[in-house]
């Protein structure tokens, strides 16, 4: 199975509508997870690539995207969702083998997730609403304001979700009327790249959305800090949404931050515990923990402890851990040898903490394992607060099981955290529900669920879990100015 797209150009860029070369003319490898194989060599832009890319956005953005109307740009942006909808296995195939998530899942929720989304944002086109003002002072003044699209934004995302991320991205930019240059992870390029042929098949304008692959700290860096760049919309780890910040002073331009976490999941013992366990443990291990909202600090209510993480321990030990093209395969790899070392350093930091390990632990090497970046579902007890393994993000199967007596306890250690992403709340006490939804610190609260996502919902974060919102019908004013006219008829 090698998508026909691998046999044409992934190694270039695409930048105003053309596969181009990189002006330094280096490439660097994609690795597929599964196998430790290589499967191309992936152009590295750098700042040459990033002006030439947001020049040509800035073009476009006062060119001929500006001449598209709201019904027009959803429209296209309908197109590119039907063309993404005939090319999904494609797409999903590239993503699996890049980053190692199971086909079976990408393919199934992962293309309903990718299209709802799509498809919303084209609705959003046709909703850019300004006001008329009644102004305060005087009868002889129509006063009202307009949106009017920011310009150009640099996109930059990680390798966890590299198809979705992208379009949480490009989606509601078009929506505004901006223009995008998208910088990949540099573990997980190819849909992007293939998401761009689509863009122009779809009838988007040369030069609407341009894609530099590359690394973080050359062709990223180089977009944060690029003076023509409107606004950097970044989903990530919270130390490179720092240093986007402090990019962004040269022309103050526009920051939003999806970050981070180091999400509360709080069990209570009067919750389905049928629903819980397998809620519990999806949320967590679900993506191989790869998630920015993985609920990895899961509390349980002393008195149901030690019965609820032998169910989730078990559910974890039952998942087939394996390659992410196979179709019984229901956990896929880590991203790569990297995060498979920063991993297991987590585990050892764990241990030599005094935390003990109730499931998992190590890396697998079974056969058929041996040459990929596998580690089983992994639980931690004996956590205390103050541990390492309980205060930092690892981004794995990696979860801490902490027992607690009181509600007041949990709301105050769930919200003992720098992170505010994701939370959730497994009970059947309406008033702990209600309680808890108002008092934890975080910009998600799921109740008998977990993770679960909806493109009308918005999503994001409090604290080093970063800001803006992705999702919701406010996703386009993230991409929006204001712009307020005083006409005075008198
Ligand atoms: P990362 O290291 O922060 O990298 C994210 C992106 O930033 C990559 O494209 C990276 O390029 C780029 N980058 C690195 N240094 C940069 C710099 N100095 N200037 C500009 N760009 C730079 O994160 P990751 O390891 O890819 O992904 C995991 C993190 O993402 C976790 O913290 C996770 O929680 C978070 N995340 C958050 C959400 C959310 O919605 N809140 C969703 C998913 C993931 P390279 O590829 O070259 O490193
Ligand atoms: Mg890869």
């Amino acid at each position: 199975m090698r998508p026909a797209f691998l046999g044409q150009a992934p190694k270039q860029l695409f930048i105003d509508g053309k596969w181009v070369q990189p002006a330094s003319g280096e490439t660097f490898e994609t690795v597929n997870p599964s196998n430790g194989q290589v499967i191309a060599r992936i152009a590295a832009g750098g700042t040459q690539d990033i002006n030439d890319a947001v020049a040509a956005a800035r073009r476009a953005f006062e060119g001929s995207w500006s001449r598209f109307t709201p019904y027009e740009r959803q429209g296209v942006i309908l197109k590119l969702a039907e063309l993404i909808d005939r090319d999904f296995d494609e797409l999903s195939l590239l993503d699996s083998m890049d980053m190692g998530a199971p086909l079976s899942r990408l393919r199934g929720p992962g293309r309903k997730r990718a299209l709802g989304r799509l498809r919303f944002y084209a609705g959003l086109a046709t909703t850019i609403i300004g006001h008329t003002i009644e102004n305060s002072a005087s009868r002889e003044m129509l006063t009202y304001t307009v949106r009017e699209p920011i310009g150009v934004i640099g996109a930059i995302i990680p390798w966890n979700a590299p198809l979705t991320s992208a379009l949480w991205k490009i989606g509601p930019a078009l929506a505004a009327g901006c223009t995008v240059v998208l910088k990949p992870a540099e573990q997980a390029s190819l849909s992007c790249l293939r998401l761009a042929e689509l863009c122009m098949e779809a009838g988007i304008p040369a030069g609407v959305v341009n894609v530099v692959t590359g690394l973080g700290e050359s062709a990223g860096a180089a977009l944060t800090q690029h003076l023509d760049v409107d606004k950097i919309a970044f989903t990530g780890s919270h130390l490179v949404g720092q240093k986007i910040i402090q990019a962004s002073v040269g022309n103050l331009k526009r920051v939003t931050l999806e970050l981070g976490g180091k999400s509360p999941d709080i069990v209570f013992a009067d919750a389905d515990l049928d629903k819980a366990v397998p809620g519990a443990a999806m949320g967590v291990f679900g993506n191989t923990g790869q998630v920015c909202c993985a609920g990895t600090r899961l509390f349980v209510e002393r008195s149901i402890y030690d019965e609820f993480i032998e169910r989730v321990a078990n559910f974890g030990n039952s998942l087939v851990v394996g390659d992410g093209l196979d179709p019984k395969t229901q956990i896929g790899p880590v991203v790569s040898q990297e995060q498979l070392d920063r991993v297991l350093s987590y585990i050892q930091i764990g241990l030599d903490e005094g935390a003990t390990t109730i499931a998992g632990g190590a890396r697998l090497t079974e056969e058929g394992l041996s040459s990929g970046y596998f580690l089983p579902p992994t639980i931690f007890g004996n956590v205390r607060d103050d541990m390492r393994v309980a205060r930092e993000e690892i981004f794995g199967p990696v979860v801490c099981a902490i027992p607690f007596d009181t509600i007041d306890e949990v709301e105050r250690r769930a919200n003992a955290t720098q992170f505010g992403l994701g939370s959730g709340v497994w009970t059947r006490d309406v008033t702990k529900v209600h309680r808890l939804a108002k008092t934890i610190k975080a910009g998600s609260v799921w109740v008998n669920c977990y993770n679960v996502m909806d493109p009308a919902v918005p999503f994001g974060g409090y604290k080093l879990s970063g800001y803006g919102r992705e999702g919701g019908v406010e996703h386009v004013d993230e991409y929006l100015n204001t712009k307020s006219v005083w006409v005075n008829y008198a």
